[in-house]
């Protein structure tokens, strides 16, 4: 603990420990939006390797990959990242050969985690691999299990993955208990490691960045460069501020990201934005982002629950929608819905994105235009006619979110940032050069915030935006002529 602060104070942090929080990390100096608080390996990290998807287990690249020749388990890009891991690998290899192939097949992403976690704190007692301060077992066992808040059902899986892993690992000396409490420990620790555009890889473990906590307004972010996790300031955080993150999906009603936080994180939040809970300015934007729409379609007003419980009022225009009318829109969406979900084997792309048209659709008459269901449905869309290079269509989508976007990922958000760059994109396919740079433009404006501006996928982006500006002064030029 005390390398770990000295540690930090070289990066003006430190720790401390208040009562109902826990462990705090505080900035001792100033930090400034896009610059990076603390950057940190991970302890151990697994691709979210399944059937149909694999990485490499060293750069989590997908391309040029072969099986590791041992355990035919383990995918590696080439001879470089196998050696850069081969010290753990070498161990993980031997034990995973022994298994037959249906035990190999139970050797999940989390299993081989937890494996690998074991072996790791095994060679840097043997000193194998070298201890730092901020790279030990130590820090692990520091933190958070939550273990007496855990339901029973869940109690018994960690026991099953617990008894797994002792299988898997054949040490005698290691206690299930122990192993259970590290499971629990990984649900409420463990980062999923994303790309440059916020798509899941892996799982990580950084017991330093863990230390950082929640806020539903928080004034830094995390992202990934490789498997390193780096958390950049997004707003002016003052000399002796607590360094906080979100650790959920921040769209959405007090309600949702409480319960959000309940459930995954075992804890009650106690943000700026959670303290206002009941209150007018809450219940308003809670039935804006989750409640219905006026019945006048040129009405933007919220509306609240009537005292008599038949319907629900717009507070602004004062017209009622009727409880059953809502309930007879509700019931069609869901069947809709249910439909949409099922897989089916004859249905194409085309009638699946027709399906969610048809969702959206019957969702902008039920919900409130700032809607995040509405939303997420536009998002589904646009997913699908990007998959499709239907690219005029998906840019219609793409631009409906951008209002929802700025008003729920406030300032720097990244997937605020990424929007407006699926936007700008869309622009540039489309041969619209002008519009393309106003999106490209906004896009750079808050993703060299929260994502640096060295990445390769930064270093794309910036580049698209400059190609863009040559095109634009070339056509201009060349009309002049
Ligand atoms: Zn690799
Ligand atoms: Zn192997
Ligand atoms: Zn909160
Ligand atoms: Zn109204």
């Amino acid at each position: 603990m005390e390398d770990l602060q000295s540690a930090l104070k070289e990066r003006n942090l430190t720790i401390s420990t208040i009562a109902e929080k826990g462990r705090c990390l505080f900035a001792t100096g100033d930090f400034y939006p896009g610059e990076v608080i603390i950057s940190q390996e991970p302890y151990v990290c697994v691709p979210n390797n399944s059937g149909f998807d694999s990485r490499c287990d060293g750069c989590f690249l997908s391309s040029n990959l072969k099986k590791c020749s041992g355990c035919q388990v383990v995918w590696y890009c080439g001879s470089e990242c196998q050696k850069s891991d081969w010290n753990l690998h070498r161990l993980e290899c031997k034990i995973l050969s022994r298994l037959d192939k249906d035990k190999r097949k139970s050797v999940t992403p989390s299993i081989r985690l937890m494996i690998k976690l074991y072996l790791r704190r095994k060679l840097q007692s043997e000193k194998v691999i070298p201890s730092t301060a901020t790279d030990n077992y130590s820090l692990v066992e520091a933190l958070v299990a939550h273990i007496s808040d855990i339901d029973e059902k869940q109690l018994v899986l960690y026991a099953q993955m617990a008894n797994l892993v002792k299988l898997i690992l054949q040490w005698p000396e290691i206690k299930i208990k122990e192993l259970a409490e590290n499971f629990s420990k990984f649900a409420c620790n463990a980062h999923t490691i994303c790309d440059g555009e916020l798509r899941p890889l892996g799982t990580g473990l950084y017991p330093v960045i863990s230390i950082i906590n929640h806020s539903c307004l928080p004034n830094s972010v995390l992202v990934f460069e490789g498997r390193s996790a780096v958390v950049r300031a997004v707003q002016h955080i003052a000399k002796g501020t607590e360094v906080m993150i979100s650790y959920i999906e921040t769209a959405g009603s007090t309600m949702t990201r409480q319960k959000a936080l309940k459930e995954q994180y075992l804890f009650t939040c106690t943000c700026p934005r959670c303290i206002k809970v009941g209150q007018y300015d809450d219940i308003r934007e809670s039935a804006i982002l989750e409640g219905y729409r006026c019945k006048d379609e040129k009405c933007d007003g919220f509306l609240l629950r009537t005292s008599d419980d038949k319907g629900f009022e717009c507070q602004q225009c004062g017209l009622l929608r009727d409880k059953e009318e809502i309930k007879k829109f509700a019931t069609e969406l869901k069947l809709l819905e249910d439909r949409a979900l099922r897989p089916s084997p004859i249905a194409n792309h085309q009638e699946t994105i027709s399906m969610y048209k048809m969702i959206e659709r019957l969702q902008r008459k039920l919900f409130h235009p700032f809607s995040i269901a509405l939303m997420q449905t536009r998002e589904k869309v646009l997913k699908l006619l990007m998959e499709l290079e239907d690219w005029r269509d998906a840019l219609v989508y793409c631009k409906l979110t951008i209002p929802v976007y700025e008003r729920v990922y406030l300032g720097f958000h990244p997937l605020l940032g990424l929007q407006y760059y699926s936007c700008g994109k869309l622009e540039w396919f489309l041969g619209e050069t002008g519009e393309a740079i106003k999106w490209l433009s906004k896009a750079v404006d808050v993703l060299r915030i929260t994502h640096g501006t060295n990445t390769p996928f930064m270093k794309d982006l910036l580049m698209n935006l400059e190609e863009a500006r040559v095109e634009a002064s070339y056509k201009r030029s060349s009309k002049d002529e």
